[in-house]
């Protein structure tokens, strides 16, 4: 079969495999047999070519994706069952529905008594170990089949970022190191007023944080809609978001976190979200609507490894550039017409939020890395993570990992955020530079991020500075420290 057939079946029968997890995710059915079959047929198409071709690389790449995929489909359908079932108690409600691994970061935004977060928290820590095995058995069979090809898949995503292992290593360590103290100070000024505690402890997470700390920007928001403004600044950037399919109804079933799927590229977008709170949701709503222009802007007569094969941090550098608006004074006061109280509160918030994001993600992503260089057990991962967060923030139970919405369920995913979000930095200062303090009203400057979304897979990673110090000089300045 010539190249292009085979990379054709490739999608086809990727957009069906993708609009069945689309539906596992949003909590409507779906069907696990069908899944089965398709990644079947995906294994053997992905086998042909992997058979035949050596070239495009990033073919090769998601071609040993794919079979991983495919091998851990099993597994993951049972660790998806399985971490709601076992992470679960019977002694809270929330909604009239029990508290589990689903509706935890809603208990914990707005449980007031802290005895009671902490006993729910220590209580799914010790039943993490529960779904331990499942992790452990998806962990190992992506390291087998990479290692068929010679490659773990740290390799792969270290390959596609077009970074070495200890440039991205010291990168995050920097990162993480650079915004500890800052944190620290932030969070003992800010622990009374929005955990409404004395001290910060292990078990205030990083979600227990962002699901509280936006609640008194709530009435800034009641008034004016999250989609109705993403869609008004997309228009006057010059992009359409008309065709983007948008789900924001809420079902028992669907993931917490806010995602959107590229079902097919560029013509089938979807973002589904649950509504938490009004701030929660401009965030989300911003967010994702990045990941929806960045699909949408894709040549449809480009290859399928062109529209597809989209290193992790180039996929977040557009949702993180569409949300950092919510960062942006200007944008706040002129477009949502917010008074200067307000955006100063925002700012802040959101600063402190990047901060403890920092903190918290250097650990997920360092030891992730190691996870595969070092060749970690999930014990040794555990341990590993406890250090991490001793390190950066305030030692954690490190089974607590095992909780986690990303690190669990990838091989690898979450450096792509901070890599993401020091490139946005760069790419945000280009566009003040050449179009000017208010570049969101500029179609010229929202050609220029059009573009650079259609080049997918061929985006240029190493034409943007990835600067360290400037950006956490940045996120440290706070009115309140
Ligand atoms: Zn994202």
């Amino acid at each position: 079969m010539r190249l292009e057939e085979l990379a054709s079946k490739f999608e086809k029968l990727r957009i069906q495999f993708s609009e069945q997890s689309y539906n596992q995710d949003a909590g409507l059915p779906y069907d696990k047999d069908l899944m089965k079959n398709l990644a079947t047929q995906l294994t053997q198409v992905s086998q042909d070519f992997l058979t035949n071709f050596e070239k495009p690389r990033n073919m090769y790449l998601i071609s040993i994706a794919a079979i991983a995929v495919a091998e851990k489909l099993e597994t993951e359908l049972e660790l998806h069952e399985q971490r709601v079932k076992k992470i679960s108690t019977d002694k809270y409600e929330i909604a009239g529905r029990t508290v589990n691994w689903g509706t935890w970061r809603q208990f914990n935004s707005i449980t007031d008594n802290p005895t009671k977060r902490k006993e729910v928290f220590d209580d799914f820590v010790k039943k993490a170990l529960s779904i331990a095995p499942l992790v452990e058995k998806r962990m190992s069979i992506s390291r087998d089949i990479y290692s068929r090809y010679s490659l773990t898949p740290l390799d792969s995503y270290l390959e596609l970022e077009g970074l070495e292992y200890n440039q991205l290593h010291s990168l995050l360590m920097k990162l993480g190191d650079g915004a500890r103290d800052a944190f620290l100070a932030a969070a003992e000024h800010l622990v009374a007023k929005v955990l409404g505690k004395k001290n910060f402890e292990y078990y205030d997470d990083f979600y227990t944080w962002r699901g509280r700390i936006y609640r008194p920007l709530g009435k800034h928001f009641e008034k004016i809609d999250g989609l109705d403004e993403v869609r008004r600044f997309l228009v006057t950037f010059g992009f359409d978001p008309s065709r983007i399919k948008v789900d924001a109804e809420d079902r028992e079933k669907k993931s917490p976190s806010a995602f959107c799927f590229g079902i097919q590229i560029p013509n089938d977008i979807r973002i589904c979200f649950r509504k938490v709170s009004p701030f929660t949701d401009f965030g989300s709503i911003f967010h994702e609507f990045g990941h929806a222009i960045h699909g949408a802007s894709a040549n449809p007569n480009d290859s399928v490894w062109k529209r597809y094969v989209v290193p992790m941090s180039v996929a977040e550098t557009f949702s993180i550039l569409i949300e950092s608006m919510l960062d942006t004074p200007l944008f706040l006061k002129q477009e949502l017409g917010l008074v200067d109280r307000a955006v100063n509160e925002i700012v802040d918030r959101r600063r402190f939020m990047n901060l403890a994001f920092l903190t918290f993600y250097a650990a997920n992503s360092i030891m992730k890395m190691e996870f595969w260089k070092k060749r970690y057990s999930i014990e040794d991962a555990a341990k590993r993570w406890q250090e991490l967060t001793k390190r950066f923030f305030i030692e954690v139970p490190g089974d607590y990992w095992l909780l986690h919405h990303v690190m669990p369920s990838y091989d690898m995913y979450s450096p792509s955020y901070m890599i993401a979000s020091l490139r946005v930095a760069a790419v945000r200062e280009r566009l003040r530079q050449d179009y000017g303090e208010i570049w969101w009203k500029s179609k010229k400057a929202g050609n220029y991020i059009r573009d650079l979304a259609a080049t997918r897979g061929d985006f240029d990673i190493k034409a943007w500075n990835l600067d360290a110090e400037s950006y956490l000089k940045d996120v440290k300045t706070l009115s309140f420290l």
